[in-house]
C-alpha cells in the first residue's frame, strides 16, 4: 500500500473523489499542473482505476471549463441582482451579519446547513456540523445521504445496530454467493464491480435482482428481472422461501435474533406463487434464488439506489438484513450486508455527524449525556443545544414554503440539480430569505445564491475520506489552488468567529484529533495510523486496535438487546403508478462517465468526450416502436411536475413499460419529472419511480 502523502516531486497519492470505492490515485504533477493519473496500490483498488479515476482531474488545471470555477467571494445584495466580487473580509462579515439577523428574528431553527459528501473531506464535515450545533444552535445539518443511502443507515441501525456495510470491499470477491439487489455496480462503482467479476471467477454464484439487464446480470447465474417498485414483495417472498423450505439457520435465529414469530407470520402471505405476477418473476426462479443463497457457505447481499430511492426504502433495507440474519450470513469474513455508498465521502459525511439526528460517531442528539459531552468539549452550555432531531434536506422546500426555514448554508451540494421535483425545490428556494453557497463551481444552486464562498477543490487540499466499507483513508494535496479561494473548514471557522464563537484550527490533524476524542468508534484511528496502514476501518476504539474489517463478530449486534432484529412488513405500491395519461415508469439511473451533478466530471475533457450527452431517455425498442418513436429521435418526456427534452435511446436491456434517465445532464434534468414522495423514516425521495409519457418533438 502506498502511504506517502507528501508531495513526492511530481507524484501525490490521493483518493479518487468520484465514488465510495475509495480507489487510491497517483496524481502526477508538472509545473503546478496535473498531467496524468495512475492507479496507486490502495487496499480497495490494488492499482486499478475506472475511467473517472483516470480522467477526472483536468478541471483542476482550469482549462476550457464549461462551468466557471468559483474564484472570488461574491455577494448579490438584492434578489435578482448581479453578483458583486468582494473581499473575503466583506463576504464573511456580510454573511455572518445576515445569519445573525435571521437567527435573531426567526430563531435558530430557521437556518439549515449542509455538509458535503464530495471532495472536501471528513475534517470539514466535522467542522460544519459543529457550526450548526454550536454556533447556529440547531441540528439542521444534513447531506446527500438523504437522497441516496439514508434508508440504509436508518434501516440497518434498527436491525443490526450500524448503518454501514458490515463487510469489506476486499471481502466481496471471496464470498461464495452475491445477491446483488437494485445495484448496478458497473456504472456506480466500477472497481467494486471488478470484485464481483473476481468472485465469479473464484466460483461464486451471482444472483441479480434488477428490472434492467445490467452488466452484472450478464455474468449472473440468475437474473430476476423484476418489475419496478416491487422490492418489498420480492424480499418478503425470499424470506417466505427460506422459512417454508427450511433453508434458514434455526440455531442462528434462536440464538442471535429476535422477532421471528411475527416475521414468519408476515412473510407467510408472500409465497412466490402469490407474488409472481406482481413482481414479474416466475415463482420457481424466486425459490431457486433462495436455495442458492442459503446453500452457499458464505453469502453477501449488496444493494444500491435501486433499493433506497423508494418511498418504502427503509422497510426493504430491514428486510434484506433479515435474509442475512435468517441464514447466519453476518459476523464473519466474506459474508454480510453491503449498502455500497455512492459518493466518495457520503460514508464520511455520515460518520462526521452531518446528520440531523446524530453527532459524529453516530451518537444521538436526543441523549442528554451525549449532548453534555459535546457541549463541554465545544465550550458551550449544554442547555443551549438543540435537544431535537433537526431538519432533512428533502424537507427544506416544504419548510421554506411554510416559512419555517429562512436561510440555507449549502456546502458542496447542488440541490437545484440533484433533488426530486425541481419545480418544488425552486419554489422553496424562492421563499428563502438568504442562501449561502460554498462550492468550487457555479452550479445551478450557486446561481441562486445571495453569497458565494469559493472553496478549494479535491486536489488542492488533503484530508481523510471514509470509503464505502468504513475505511478511513488519507488523501493528499497535489497542487496549489489558483483563485482567491479558501479551504472549506477555514471558511466555516471564519464565519463562526465572526458570529461570536471563536473557531481556529491550524491543520486537518488538529480537527481530526478533536473528533477522535469525542467518538469512541474512531478514537484509535489516529492520523499516523491511517497514514501507515493506508485504510483503517471503524470501529477502531483504542490506539493499538487495527480497525474492524467486518462488524458483529461473535454475532453480537449493536442493538439495545445485542440481537439482530428480524423485520418484515407488507409491500406498499409506489406513490404514483402509471395510468392512461402517463403510461410509463420513469426510473433515474447513473451514467458511468459522470458523477453526481456533473459539475466536476462535466468539466473534464476526456469524460466530456466519452459521455458527452448523458441526456438520453432509454426506451425498450418494442415500447418505442409501438409509439412510433425511432432510435435517437428527440422527445419530450413529461410527468405531472414537468417536461424536459431528451433523445430516445433504444435499449433492449431495459424492461418494457419503463424508461430510464440520468440526472447528470444540465438541460434535460430528469429531476424536473421526479416526485418527492418521501420514505416516512429516512425522508428519502422516490426518485426511482414516477409516471411519465413521451412524445416526439421532431418527426423523423
Ligand atoms: Fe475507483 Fe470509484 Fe474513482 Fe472509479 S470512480 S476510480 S471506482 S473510486
Amino acid at each position: 500500500v502506498v502511504n506517502n502523502l507528501d508531495v513526492v516531486k511530481s507524484k501525490v497519492v490521493t483518493v479518487c473523489p468520484y465514488c465510495g470505492a475509495g480507489c487510491k490515485i497517483n496524481l502526477c504533477v508538472e509545473n503546478g499542473k496535473i498531467v496524468r493519473a495512475e492507479g496507486a496500490n490502495g487496499v480497495t483498488n490494488q492499482g486499478e482505476l475506472c475511467l473517472k479515476g483516470y480522467f477526472g482531474w483536468d478541471f483542476l488545471n482550469d482549462t476550457k471549463l464549461l462551468t466557471p470555477r468559483l474564484n472570488e467571494p461574491m455577494i448579490r445584495r438584492e434578489k435578482g441582482g448581479k453578483f458583486e466580487v468582494v473581499s473575503w473580509d466583506e463576504a464573511i462579515s456580510y454573511t455572518a451579519q445576515r445569519l445573525k439577523e435571521i437567527k435573531q428574528k426567526y430563531g435558530a431553527k430557521s437556518i439549515m446547513h449542509t455538509g458535503s459528501s464530495r471532495g472536501t473531506g471528513n475534517e470539514t464535515n466535522y467542522v460544519m456540523q459543529k457550526f450548526a450545533r454550536a454556533v447556529t444552535g440547531n441540528n439542521n445539518v444534513d447531506c446527500c445521504a438523504r437522497v441516496c443511502h439514508g434508508p440504509s443507515v436508518a434501516g440497518l441501525q434498527q436491525t443490526l445496530g450500524n448503518g454501514a456495510m458490515s463487510n469489506s470491499i476486499t471481502d466481496i470477491e471471496n464470498s461464495k454467493c452475491l445477491l446483488v439487489f437494485g445495484y448496478n455496480c458497473a456504472d456506480s462503482h466500477p472497481i467494486v464491480a471488478r470484485r464481483v467479476i473476481k468472485a465469479k471467477e473464484k466460483g461464486a454464484k451471482i444472483i441479480v435482482c434488477d428490472p434492467r439487464k445490467i452488466e452484472t446480470a450478464r455474468i449472473a447465474d440468475q437474473h430476476l428481472q423484476m418489475n419496478n417498485g416491487t422490492n418489498m414483495a420480492l424480499v418478503n417472498a425470499f424470506a417466505h422461501v427460506l422459512i417454508e423450505e427450511n433453508l434458514y439457520d434455526k440455531n442462528y435465529v434462536a440464538n442471535f435474533t429476535e422477532g421471528f414469530e411475527e416475521y414468519r407470520q408476515i412473510v407467510a402471505d408472500y409465497s412466490p406463487e402469490a407474488v409472481e405476477k406482481l413482481v414479474g418473476v416466475p415463482a420457481e426462479d424466486i425459490r431457486q434464488a433462495m436455495r442458492t443463497y442459503a446453500a452457499a457457505p458464505s453469502a453477501t447481499i449488496m444493494w444500491g439506489m435501486g433499493v433506497t430511492q423508494f418511498g418504502q426504502a427503509v422497510d426493504v433495507v430491514k428486510g434484506l438484513s433479515g435474509l442475512a440474519l435468517l441464514t447466519g450470513n453476518l459476523g464473519r469474513p466474506d459474508v454480510g450486508v453491503g449498502p455500497v455508498r455512492g459518493q466518495n465521502n457520503v460514508q464520511g459525511a455520515c460518520d462526521m455527524g452531518v446528520l440531523p439526528n446524530e453527532f459524529p460517531g453516530y451518537q444521538s442528539v436526543t441523549n442528554p449525556e451525549i449532548r453534555a459531552k459535546f457541549a463541554k468539549a465545544w465550550g458551550i452550555n449544554a442547555d443551549d443545544m438543540d435537544p431535537n432531531v433537526g431538519y432533512r434536506i428533502t424537507e427544506v422546500p416544504h419548510l421554506a414554503l411554510e416559512g419555517k426555514v429562512k436561510a440555507y448554508y449549502i456546502m458542496g451540494e447542488d440541490p437545484l440539480q440533484t433533488e426530486a421535483d425541481l419545480g418544488l425545490v425552486r419554489k422553496g428556494f424562492d421563499a428563502l430569505e438568504f442562501v449561502v453557497v460554498q462550492d468550487i463551481f457555479m452550479t445551478k444552486t450557486a446561481e441562486q445564491a445571495d453569497v458565494i464562498l469559493p472553496a478549494t477543490s479535491w486536489g488542492e487540499h488533503g484530508g481523510i475520506f471514509s470509503c464505502a466499507d468504513r475505511g478511513f483513508q488519507r488523501f493528499g494535496k497535489a497542487i496549489e489552488p489558483k483563485g482567491n479561494v479558501k479551504r472549506d473548514w477555514e471558511i466555516i471557522s471564519l464565519l463562526a468567529t465572526e458570529m461570536g464563537y471563536p473557531m481556529h484550527y491550524n491543520s486537518n490533524e488538529e480537527i481530526w484529533d478533536e473528533l477522535r476524542e469525542l467518538c469512541p468508534l474512531y478514537y484509535g484511528a489516529t492520523y499516523e495510523k491511517i497514514g501507515e496502514m493506508g485504510h483503517v476501518q471503524w470501529p477502531c476504539p483504542t490506539l493499538d486496535h487495527p480497525g474492524t474489517p467486518y462488524l458483529y463478530k461473535d454475532n453480537h449486534f449493536d442493538t439495545p438487546t445485542g440481537k439482530g432484529q428480524l423485520f418484515a412488513t407488507a409491500w406498499r405500491a409506489p406513490a404514483e403508478i402509471p395510468d392512461e395519461e402517463f403510461p410509463l415508469v420513469l426510473c433515474t439511473v447513473r451514467e458511468v462517465g459522470h458523477y453526481s451533478c456533473r459539475s466536476m466530471t462535466g468539466n473534464c475533457a476526456a469524460l466530456q468526450t466519452l459521455a458527452d450527452e448523458p441526456g438520453f431517455v432509454q426506451m425498450h425498442p418494442e415500447d418505442a416502436q409501438r409509439m412510433g418513436i425511432c432510435d435517437q429521435q428527440i422527445l419530450w418526456v413529461e410527468s405531472r411536475r414537468g417536461k424536459v427534452i431528451s433523445r430516445c435511446n433504444y435499449n433492449e436491456r431495459i424492461n418494457k413499460g419503463a424508461v430510464y434517465m440520468t440526472y447528470q445532464w444540465w438541460i434535460g434534468a430528469c429531476n424536473e419529472l421526479t416526485q418527492d414522495n418521501l420514505d416516512p423514516v429516512s425522508k428519502t425521495p422516490e426518485t426511482k419511480y414516477c409516471a411519465v409519457r413521451v412524445e416526439p418533438i421532431i418527426d423523423q
